[in-house]
């Protein structure tokens, strides 16, 4: 075992899920943020277990000609974002690595390569942001979680942000000052703001402003709308009323203040409305790319039932109806549902419906009802599939499934679960949407075998 608070010379191998570098030292695997492969760090152990350990650098003996300058002044510190201390190729190659390693070692596969689109900015790409707010002697703040904390770490510009989003907390954040508004302290459970949540429609440029409060009155609102209408794009403003413990960021109940309550915008040449609650991905442009590969995959052809589990607002489920003859669209949460059939009727689609359920029972509940998908997209959060889903899957029996995942470790386990159904993986993609953070998508094409 290695001895805490010791300092040993490493050499940095591989990489984390969370994007840490990752050594052995005496056959145990040790962790160490902010090393890249192929490093030779010196390192403090922290935290010392029998086959693992945790360690920071304390010196690079042989630095990468992947590592840069931090472009973020706060990029040590907060818990957005993991890889600002190298370059954008190292970061590529290292997801592409991720997804080719789970598929191989979890999925059976034995891939050479898997490829990556990478994205054509790391900058000012994400379209959505959730400050949490904090207050230290009577001034309060936003900013975002330093890793593995509650601690908030101010940062007043966000590289990965449009300037509209920042620009939104900052004036939040000086009416809270101005008209001291109280800040939510979860220790105590008491105070009222406790998140501001900003989404930007990149191709429209409207703004959504969601305050989340302990509570269901904000002071002043007037003054609040005020300084929100000096920002270019400002469309609504949404109250979520979320007065539990815990660390859900979104409550159960929204109040619409100001405007439609949701906004709108464009993807794959369709109008897509976005209400607060519903899912829709952070990067627009490289979205984009993926739901084309996932189209191009799908092979559809006039005739084919597609189903969509897990659709969110549809977009997937739109841009394959032109092609399809009939499309279906699962989802479980109701808000997203609504935008997704709003949806259809916005851009004219008559052969899409929408269902709003827990993906597996409906699956299963369609199969009962004799629907008979030719093609299945399957979009699931982290967890990837479940129990129900599979066997849904089973039984109907699609000639093709298309996997978007997010997380490759449950997308590689779910191939593997597939492969003993009667599929086979004919195609794998990795597709950076999250430059500079840990978490990489990817696609999957499974074909039916034929005997
Ligand atoms: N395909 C969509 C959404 C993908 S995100 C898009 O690309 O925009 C995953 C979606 O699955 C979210 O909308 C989430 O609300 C939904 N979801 C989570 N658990 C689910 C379940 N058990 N059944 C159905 N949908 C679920």
């Amino acid at each position: 075992m290695l001895i805490k608070n010791q300092i040993y010379d490493a050499l940095v191998t591989d990489y984390t899920a969370e994007g840490q570098g990752v050594a052995h030292i005496e056959g145990c695997a040790v962790f160490i943020p902010n090393a890249i492969a192929g490093e030779r760090v010196q390192v403090r152990i922290e935290k010392a277990q029998k086959t693992w350990a945790t360690g920071k650098i304390t010196a690079l003996l042989e630095k990468s000609p992947h590592r840069v300058n931090r472009e973020c002044p706060v990029a040590k510190l907060c818990g957005g974002c993991d890889f600002w201390h190298m370059d954008y190729e190292e970061e590529c190659r290292l997801k592409a690595e991720r997804v080719k390693t789970c598929l191989n070692r979890i999925g059976g596969e034995n891939l050479e390569e898997v490829p990556i689109l990478s994205a054509p900015t790391c900058y000012g790409y994400r379209n959505k942001a959730q400050y949490p707010v904090a207050a230290k002697k009577g001034r309060a703040y936003a900013g975002f979680f330093r890793a593995g904390t509650h601690d908030v770490v101010e940062n007043s510009r966000c590289l990965i942000l449009p300037r509209e989003t920042d620009a939104v907390k900052d004036a939040v954040m000086d009416y809270v000052n101005q008209y001291r508004v109280p800040v939510y302290d979860e220790t105590a459970h008491k105070g009222l703001l406790r998140h501001i949540y900003v989404r930007r429609g990149v191709v429209s440029g409207q703004v959504l402003v969601c305050l989340v409060l302990n509570g269901e009155k904000l002071p002043q609102v007037e003054a609040l709308i005020a300084r929100l209408q000096k920002i270019p794009g400002f469309t609504t403003l949404v109250l979520s009323v979320n007065t539990k413990k815990g660390n859900a960021v979104l409550g159960d109940k929204f109040i619409t203040l100001y405007g439609p309550g949701y906004i709108e915008d464009t993807l794959c040449g369709l109008q897509f409305r976005l209400s607060p609650r519903s899912f829709y991905q952070v990067n627009h442009h490289q979205a984009q790319r993926l739901y084309e590969a996932a189209i191009a995959q799908a092979g559809i052809t006039r005739q084919d039932t597609v189903l969509d589990l897990y659709c969110g607002v549809g977009t997937i489920t739109l841009a394959m109806a032109s092609a399809a003859g009939r499309v279906i669209g699962v989802e479980v949460i109701p808000q997203a549902v609504e935008d997704a059939r709003d949806n259809a009727r916005r851009n004219h689609i008559e052969n899409a419906e929408f269902f709003c359920g827990d993906a597996g029972q409906a699956a299963l509940q369609l199969e009962k009802d004799g629907v008979r998908p030719d093609v299945v997209v399957v979009d699931p959060p982290r967890k990837g599939l479940n129990a129900d889903t599979i066997e849904a899957l089973h039984r109907m029996s699609p000639r093709r499934i298309v996997y978007v995942s997010c997380d490759p470790a449950t997308l590689a386990r779910d191939v593997a679960l597939l492969k003993e159904r009667g599929y086979e993986l004919k195609n794998a993609l990795a597709a950076d949407l999250f430059p500079k953070c840990a978490h990489v998508e990817s696609i999957v094409l499974m074909s039916q075998v034929k005997d």
